[in-house]
């Protein structure tokens, strides 16, 4: 195997390998092309629905949905398939492409790499200490998620991007993901040392950043 364009460690090889058939599959024929979630879903059997087409919410749950508990939910699989084998999925609608196309990402993957749901969702604490509902075990979890952001964005087109000095803002908006998922492919490829060394100004602006947060979680606490 060409390990060339695979990341140094072992697990980041095993899902960028899964990830590289998938863009494969995809038609995409360039390392830093982005890719298109919703192409990948179709193929799935995946109908991603509108937040607004869904019958039979209450005026509560809507507004408990798109309000308070915003940040609570990025989106999910309907568990029992529709007559024609497909199956819903729903988006958060106040998360924005970016988010949606990873949230969508790992579920088209669920169904790739034959992940079984659970029937009853799994009631568990994320890192957050905030109570979640999985569906999948927590090892096809990790696994959907690390497949779907490296097929999203690839260790060779992030190399190649990182070589280039973009920015991870620029690599976000060249990927349409967020800063977030790019900084995280940046850690578990091993490039984050070299990203900071190539963007040193961006470590006060993080550092502020953490700090503020780190205050933030504090008043929360006490309130
Ligand atoms: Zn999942």
């Amino acid at each position: 195997m060409d390990t060339e364009n695979l990341p140094p460690t072992f697990k980041g090889r095993q899902y960028e390998v899964r990830a590289l058939g998938l863009r494969d599959f995809a038609g995409l024929r360039r390392e830093d092309e982005p890719l298109e979630p919703f192409e990948l879903a179709y193929f799935a059997k995946l109908l991603v629905i509108n937040f607004d087409e869904i019958a039979g919410l209450s005026e509560e749950t809507r507004e408990h949905l798109l309000g308070v508990g915003v940040n609570d939910w990025s989106g999910g699989t309907s568990s029992r398939p529709l007559p024609n084998g497909w199956r819903l999925v729903i988006l958060n609608p106040k998360h924005g492409k970016a988010r949606n196309n990873a949230t969508l990402m790992e579920e088209v993957c669920h169904v790739f790499l034959g992940h079984k749901a659970n029937r009853l969702s799994i009631v568990a604490q994320n890192k957050q200490g905030k109570t979640v509902a999985r569906d999948y075990n927590e090892a096809d979890e990790e696994a959907a998620y690390a497949v779907g952001a490296a097929a999203l964005v690839p260790f060779a087109g992030l190399r190649r991007l990182l070589k280039q000095n973009r920015t991870s803002i620029e690599m976000a908006r060249h990927f349409n993901v967020s800063r977030e998922l790019v900084e995280y492919r940046l850690k578990v490829c091993r490039l984050w040392a070299e990203y900071r060394q190539r963007h040193p100004e961006e470590d006060a602006a993080r550092e502020l950043r953490r700090r503020a947060f780190a205050a933030a979680k504090e008043v929360d606490s006490r309130q």
